[in-house]
């Protein structure tokens, strides 16, 4: 898009994503094929993922560049406000001087398009026909329904049953945009109807969609497969958010000393995240970094560090990180991009590390804060940004207990336009808090899969 906002921003817009690997004091766990457990190789991920995609999932270069046909694509929206949150401050009367990156301002209203339009361009370039991809509450299935169209691919989307129902507006926009959208459990695949079988009334879950979305891409030589958080290269090109995030606290003076993000797979709290700990591994930042989850569907906080699946049917690679199981069905919270069974290897790899930290908030608790937040700022914060904002204030009022002037940085990572039922409900009172699934889980993690680790 050739817009004069581009020709204004385009210096502003970051010239290569960060990379954490080469910066970790300790290597991440090599990913593993599912059958063998050896280390997989570039050309094990060929059949799903374009080759430049591939190499920047094992890349150890610190940087690397972002193409200029993404960039321009990025500056429709990019780079993104950084605010700070002055009546939110004080409506809680806090010494915490709190700011926000606000995603929300991407035409498909999250972080989400950072990686979909680099992997849409990526795949165009290779030559892939079509995407195929899950989609939990319908924000990475618009985003890279919007990224096919941009580059000319055809789209195709497993949407999680639960979410399908609960977000028609979603489904719309994707189709709006040319994508065909599936509820999952499908029948149009063998993961699909096997659990149809055993759950005819499955709820769904983002397990079982991957499930979905690989088999048909794996089945198809045109088609290729799309991911929306979890892996490396993905965290990769939400680095963006960050490396802007550094730039415009230092244009404002402030230098964060808490860093918080909503963690479903991982990858909008990384990309914010991510530069700020390649800063503290350098000694250069003792900013804590504090991960949010849902406490129904508590990965970092509850699960295991293990190698799993990544998906419910049992396809894709065996990667280590914190998880709860991968035949675990999260409870139909609202905030339907947190539930995930696993976490991002690479954010996994930090907990593990103490670089940073996990909390759990209850979704009753999660829309309270953005409630609360809408009144002050004017934004009705996506559900899952809910889980961030409850966490920022958690830490504003630990900054007033203490006296201390406290600079909180969080990531806004999309707004609730299209989640708006949720808050009916939640005003409604019909929301409710989900305890821990402990038995559910202990049953999930009992089928682990025996790695020598
Ligand atoms: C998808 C999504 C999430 C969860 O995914 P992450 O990879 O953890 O970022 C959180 N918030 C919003 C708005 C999303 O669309």
């Amino acid at each position: 898009m050739e817009s004069i906002k581009y020709l204004l921003a385009e210096d502003r817009i970051p010239r290569a994503w960060y990379n954490i690997t080469p910066d970790l004091p300790v290597p991440p766990a090599p990913v593993l094929h599912p059958g063998t457990h050896q280390p997989v190789g570039p050309d094990d991920l060929a059949p799903l993922f374009p080759m430049s995609v591939i190499l920047q999932e094992v890349s150890n270069e610190p940087r690397i560049e972002i193409p200029e046909e993404v960039r321009q694509v990025y500056a429709q929206w990019r780079p993104t406000p950084l605010f700070r949150a002055r009546r939110l401050e004080k409506m809680l009367d806090t010494p915490a001087r709190i700011y926000y990156k606000y995603e929300g301002v991407s035409p498909a209203g999250s972080h989400k398009p950072n990686t979909a339009v680099a992997q849409a361009y990526y795949n165009k370039k290779e030559g892939t026909r079509r995407l195929v991809t899950e989609t939990g509450a319908g924000q990475w299935g618009s985003s890279l329904a919007m990224a096919c169209a941009f580059f000319g691919i055809e789209c195709k989307v497993f949407m999680v049953r639960v979410s399908y129902d609960q977000k028609p507006y979603r489904r719309a926009l994707m189709e709006a945009f040319g994508a065909t959208v599936a509820p999952s459990p499908s029948r149009e695949t063998d993961s699909g109807r096997a659990i149809l079988a055993e759950h005819p009334h499955s709820t769904g879950s983002l397990g079982i969609a991957i499930s979905e979305a690989v088999e048909v891409a794996a089945k198809d030589p045109h088609s290729k497969y799309a991911l929306g958080s979890v892996l490396n290269h993905v965290l990769l090109h939400q680095t963006v958010i960050g490396l802007e995030a550094l730039e415009q606290m230092e244009m404002a003076g402030d230098d964060p000393d808490v860093i918080v993000g909503c963690t479903g797979g991982g990858s909008n709290f990384a990309g914010l995240a991510f530069p700020f700990v390649g800063r503290k591994i350098k000694g250069k930042s003792k900013a804590r970094v504090v991960a949010v989850e849902p406490a129904a569907c508590p990965s970092l906080t509850k699960g295991r560090f293990t190698y799993d699946f990544g998906d419910t049917a049992h396809l894709t690679p065996l990667v280590k990180m914190y998880t709860l199981g991968s035949i675990f069905v999260p409870p139909g919270i609202h905030a339907g991009g947190l539930r995930y069974h696993g976490m991002s290897p690479l954010v996994s790899h930090l907990l593990d590390l103490g670089l940073i930290e996990a909390i759990a908030v209850q979704q009753l608790d999660a829309f309270a804060a953005g409630v609360q937040f809408a009144r002050a700022e004017g934004i009705i914060p996506a559900p899952e940004a809910n889980h961030a904002v409850a966490g920022a204030i958690r830490e504003a009022l630990r900054a007033k207990q203490e006296g201390a002037s406290r600079v909180i940085l969080f990531n806004l990572c999309g707004h609730g336009h299209f989640d708006m039922q949720a808050y009916i409900d939640y005003h409604a009172g019909k929301l409710q808090n989900y305890d821990y699934p402990a038995d559910e889980v202990a049953m999930a993690l009992a089928g682990l899969p025996a790695v020598e680790v």
